[in-house]
């Protein structure tokens, strides 16, 4: 079973390529080809996944888990009936469930363009647990692209994805040359989605429940908010295709409808489409500095982008009219026509006698977050300041290196701390808070020398992602090559754990 996967926040989807070389959507157990990303721990060794445990979510909210992708990579146990979980088990028992019983899966999984490498690392952990073979972690963007070119092959100029799924926003200029894709700027908002608008949508029914029906406190009923969270959804959604729906809405006995316009959604939700505009005007930034002046193909991904404020937005921001292709199926088909290119390069033949030689080739990326070391701050009176000095930038191409000199802080000094940071936020800051630790070790066995002897450091980013990094004296030639060890990603033992844990339940949908 050859797969490409797209993880989604809120829904995860699963294609293959036919036999006429089209790429399909798999459907899941109930015939679905969108599968709620959600679980839901029925008992302690049974679990929901999918449609069933988001209804499930309604009844009982404290054993279901919503929007795991939002923590992948960070340390965030849950526990359910006395089993631990982690983003990375979670994640693994929705892949389990719309991979099915199936034994052998190999599959390209699909994460944001803006992932760092520990949010990589858990995803690929996930796939892992859930038993499949990953052939490659595609970006998102890069997916949707894929597919993209290979369904209107006559589109020229750079391309501008600009992706709003339910969780994360996620926007990329991608350009296509004589060497095949690059990647030539990312950026995005891992909390800015679809979801952000159901909220919205929620309030405003409750507001108007509460004035059509003032003795009536719908929010001490937590089974109607839920009810209200998953009417907000689908209104949303209906809202896309007509103008205006009127929402029964029933609490304590009382009941109200309540009318809700597609301009009240577009009003209450103009903050955040002028948001994806700001971050999509610094990716076009971005993309100016590395020559791409103009673009001349604005492709819409993601669930929400379907909202039809989106594409006039972006159409009186850009001037190009943006095409909405397959939103929330063309990541996994850009993920399968790679999947099934790397499983067997050069045979795939794509509907039409397309070959689909743009996925035959490798894709060049950009570093999707800026890393450095962690410094005293020279300037710094208290002597307790400490920054990140970041070395290699985001959006540098891949592969990216950087020797930089430090020096050290008193005479003799024998040891050497060396802590390498990756930029937590979407946009570079030398504050350590905004930063994580992503490598840690110690450069020792110093000869003695005066204070601000210098010590080099040299970072690594490869072609796939994959940093490392060297710490140098100089004089003495010592050396520290720092494992490739990631911080707040399972280790091996705690991996066995979760195995053994997901190995005792039964997933279905
Ligand atoms: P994704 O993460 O790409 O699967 O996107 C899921 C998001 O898209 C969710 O917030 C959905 O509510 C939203 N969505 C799906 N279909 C529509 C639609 N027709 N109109 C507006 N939003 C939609």
């Amino acid at each position: 079973m050859i797969l490409g996967i797209d993880l989604g926040t809120t829904y995860t989807v699963t294609a293959g390529i036919d036999g006429d070389g089209r790429p399909v959507a798999l459907p899941n157990s109930l015939g679905e080809t969108t599968t709620p990303s959600v679980v839901h721990f029925e008992a302690a060794d049974q679990v929901l996944v999918g449609s069933t445990a988001r209804n499930a979510s309604a009844v009982d909210p404290d054993n279901t888990v919503t929007l795991i992708k939002r923590r992948m990579g960070s340390e965030f146990d849950l526990f359910f009936h006395g089993v631990r979980h982690t983003p990375e088990s979670i994640s693994a028992l929705i892949l389990r469930a719309v991979v099915g019983e199936a034994s052998g899966v190999r599959a390209v999984v699909t994460v944001p363009a803006y992932f760092g490498i520990r949010e990589r690392e858990a995803t690929f952990q996930a796939a892992t647990l859930a038993g499949i073979e990953v052939l490659e972690l595609l970006s998102e963007p890069v997916a949707a692209a894929l597919h993209y070119r290979t369904s209107v092959p006559d589109s020229a100029g750079a391309t501008l994805v600009y992706d709003l799924g339910g969780g994360t926003f996620d926007t990329t200029v991608l350009r296509e040359g004589i060497r095949g894709v690059e990647v030539v700027a990312v950026d995005g908002d891992s909390h800015l989605g679809g979801a952000d608008w159901d909220a919205r949508i929620a309030s405003h029914l409750l507001e108007s429940f509460t004035r059509a029906v003032p003795d009536v406190d719908p929010y001490e009923d937590e089974v109607f908010l839920s009810e209200v969270t998953v009417l907000a959804e689908k209104v949303k959604r209906e809202l896309s295709r007509v103008s205006s729906r009127t929402v029964a809405l029933r609490c304590g006995g009382a009941s109200a409808a309540v009318e809700v316009a597609r301009e009240t959604v577009e009003a209450m939700g103009a903050d955040l489409v002028d948001r994806t505009l700001e971050i999509t005007r610094r990716v076009l930034r971005s993309a100016r500095d590395r020559g791409v002046l103009r673009v001349g193909a604005v492709v819409l991904v993601g669930g929400a982008s379907r909202m039809p404020g989106i594409a006039k937005a972006l159409h009186a921001e850009l001037g190009v009219e943006p095409r909405l292709v397959e939103p929330d199926f063309a990541v996994a088909y850009g993920a399968a026509i790679r999947a099934h290119q790397l499983a067997s390069p050069g045979e795939l033949r794509l509907a039409g006698g397309r070959m689909a030689s743009m996925a035959d080739q490798p894709t060049r990326s950009v570093v999707s977050r800026s890393f450095g070391v962690l410094v005293d701050d020279s300037h710094d009176p208290s002597g307790e300041g400490r920054l990140v000095v970041h070395t290699v930038h985001q959006n540098e191409p891949l592969p990216a290196t950087a020797t930089t000199r430090f020096a050290t802080i008193v005479d003799e000094q024998d040891r050497v701390r060396v802590q390498v940071y990756e930029q937590a936020g979407d946009v570079p800051s030398s504050e350590p808070a905004h930063n994580r630790r992503v490598l840690d070790g110690e450069l020792s066995g110093l000869p003695p020398l005066p204070a601000g002897s210098h010590v080099e450091v040299t970072l690594s980013v490869s072609a796939d992602g994959l940093l490392s990094v060297t710490a140098r004296e100089p004089a003495s030639g010592a050396t520290l090559a720092l494992e490739s060890y990631v911080d707040g990603v399972v280790d091996g033992g705690a991996h066995a754990e979760l195995a053994t844990s997901l190995a005792g339940l039964r997933v279905s949908q």
